[in-house]
């Protein structure tokens, strides 16, 4: 789809996969006026595929575009382009266990110009692949590195939203964190830099004590971390599972000191990629301490399990949860 001031956005079309023709000097290139979305469908049988909450990304979309000034494209837009292209290509997705259809939605600044002002055109796109690999049993849990040298977020700026620049100024972060051995970036809040905020595309939950007082807590979403769609669904299942459930702030020396002396046993990490992924280990620049037993603990296994379930429709979704198409 197209925006132009003219006309507004156009409906959305199917258009077969190939290279887009740009401008040298497309707004969206030099300075990165885009913004976008990552959902995942599942397959439901032979001929049809269901996609995880479509609605609450077409809205996240939406608040991603106004904090960009991007035109807010209906979120009516995405539904219809989801239907289209899950219509016509969800039979690529292989019917078997494990297996996904991540489907990209992106906004993207498409004007000719270099001016300091925001673009008077516009494109949406929507591409989807397949992807898998997140359903084993036994999660593998991930190490983390607490990054100390940079900010993923301001206060003001972007960071709870899904903007294209949030993403390439982490790289080197995270070239910090596999050289020191780690998977993933544990970002500190930016003004003080001892509240845990999320991982690079993942939220974070811990788990303190364990059996019927078991507390499940999030950091509370307060403008410098990503909402993730993920997040607050475990946060419904969570609650239906009479867990208690808390978005409370936790600092590194929290985590750290819990870690050791047992109030914390469990931390997951949460996003549509990774679905539920065990941390079992954290380092903090010369020390490190891992979580309960470095592996998957009872309450990130029962979470994953409700919530694949879901996904793979061998548990009842929540109302409005699930948009089923079927395959042409
Ligand atoms: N935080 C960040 C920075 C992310 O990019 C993502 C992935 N969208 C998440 C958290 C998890 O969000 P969701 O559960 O909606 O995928």
């Amino acid at each position: 789809a197209e925006w132009t001031e003219r006309d507004g956005w156009s409906p959305p079309r199917l258009k077969p996969f190939g290279d887009l023709s740009m401008s040298p000097a497309m707004v969206g290139l030099h300075y990165g006026q885009v913004v976008f979305e990552g959902l995942k469908a599942y397959r439901r049988g032979t001929d049809a595929v269901a996609c995880f909450r479509p609605a609450d990304h077409a809205a996240r979309l939406s608040r991603s575009a106004h904090r960009l000034a991007i035109p807010a494209l209906p979120e009516d837009s995405l539904l219809t382009a989801v239907d289209l292209l899950l219509q016509a290509d969800g039979g690529c997705l292989p019917d078997r266990p494990g297996l996904s259809l991540y489907l990209r939605p992106v906004l993207y600044a498409n004007e000719a110009n270099l001016a300091l002002r925001p673009a008077r055109r516009y494109a949406f796109l929507l591409i989807a692949f397949v992807t898998g690999g997140f359903f084993s049993d036994r999660p593998d849990p991930v190490s983390v590195w607490v990054g100390r040298d940079y900010t993923r977020a301001a206060p003001g700026g972007t960071g709870s939203v899904k903007f294209a620049g949030n993403y390439s100024p982490s790289y080197a972060a995270q070239e910090q964190a596999r050289a020191a051995g780690c998977d993933q970036v544990v970002w500190l809040d930016p003004v003080e830099r001892q509240w845990v905020e999320e991982l690079g595309g993942m939220n974070l939950f811990f788990v303190r004590g364990s059996g019927r007082s078991a507390q499940l807590i999030t950091p509370p979403a307060t403008g410098t971390l990503l909402p993730g769609i993920t997040r607050d669904s475990l946060l419904h299942l969570a609650a239906g599972h009479g867990l208690a459930v808390r978005e409370e702030p936790l600092s590194i020396g929290q985590w750290k000191a819990e870690c050791l002396d047992g109030t914390i046993n469990e931390t997951f990490a949460s996003g549509t990629a990774a679905v539920v992924t065990p941390v079992g280990t954290v380092r903090d620049g010369a020390e490190s301490w891992q979580v309960g037993t470095g592996l998957a603990g009872p309450v990130t296994l029962a979470l994953r399990d409700a919530l694949v379930g879901i996904h793979t429709g061998r548990a009842p979704a929540p109302e409005g949860w699930l948009r089923t198409v079927g395959l042409r």
